[in-house]
């Protein structure tokens, strides 16, 4: 029971640094979530600026055209530059939908960003709360084995040489667990019934008895 107890603290125990990885983890994808909206933001932010300096660029030449229409002297010419004009204008009327569409977008991430943050905010502080939990039960359980080691080492200690030889013998056979309780007549070891008049010896404690099942050393516990 004794060692049971150890054997399966230590499993615990080795579980919770896999289990803080974890949460930590889910922290941090969090936390890249909102990054990588942000980084979406601001990329639309430079786009949209480029483009509105070109658009003004363009205006500008449009504006220098419709000078030049002034001047040209021919019919042919005066149509041929006023086609340009159109073309540039239709092109420039493309170039605005562009960064409305930017803009739209923008917004959207902006909204997006905005429910991604208030989530996070939300989740890190159930996360922080499982983390710190996990930390106190990881010293309990390391509090546990050591109350559980010096238990075991007690009833060790209570063993005559010859039996802590088959102690010894018996843990090796018995995957590590030779000391086991017994509880409402059965072996905790190997879950076997107890006959009765065994499990009486084993209330007295006044030798050491076998489970006839397993040979595990029984022992039993009054506040049990
Ligand atoms: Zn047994």
């Amino acid at each position: 029971m004794v060692e049971r107890n150890i054997e399966e603290a230590q499993k615990d125990k080795r579980a919770y640094p896999l289990e803080l990885e974890r949460l930590e983890g889910l922290l941090k994808s969090l936390e890249d979530k909102k990054e990588e909206k942000k980084r979406r933001i601001e990329e639309l932010e430079r786009e949209r600026r480029t483009k509105e300096g070109e658009l003004e660029l363009e205006k500008e030449r449009i504006k220098r055209s419709q000078l030049r229409l002034l001047e040209v002297k021919t019919n042919k010419e005066y149509q041929a530059l006023l086609k340009e004009i159109e073309w540039a204008k239709e092109l420039n009327s493309q170039g605005e939908e562009v960064v409305i569409k930017i803009l739209e977008e923008i917004d959207q991430l902006n909204d997006d960003y905005k429910y991604v943050k208030e989530r996070a905010e939300k989740e890190r502080g159930g996360i922080e709360g499982d983390i710190e939990k996990a930390k106190e039960q990881m010293v309990q359980v390391e509090k546990d084995i050591a109350k559980w080691r010096e238990t075991n080492e007690e009833i060790i200690k209570e063993l005559d040489p010859r039996l802590l030889k088959r102690y010894n013998t018996i843990k090796e056979k018995r995957d590590g667990i030779a000391i086991v309780l017994v509880k409402n007549e059965v072996c905790q070891g190997c879950y076997v019934n107890i006959p009765p008049q065994i499990y009486n010896e084993v209330q007295k404690n006044l030798e050491i008895i076998l489970c006839p099942n397993c040979n595990r050393i029984l022992y039993w516990e009054t506040s049990e």
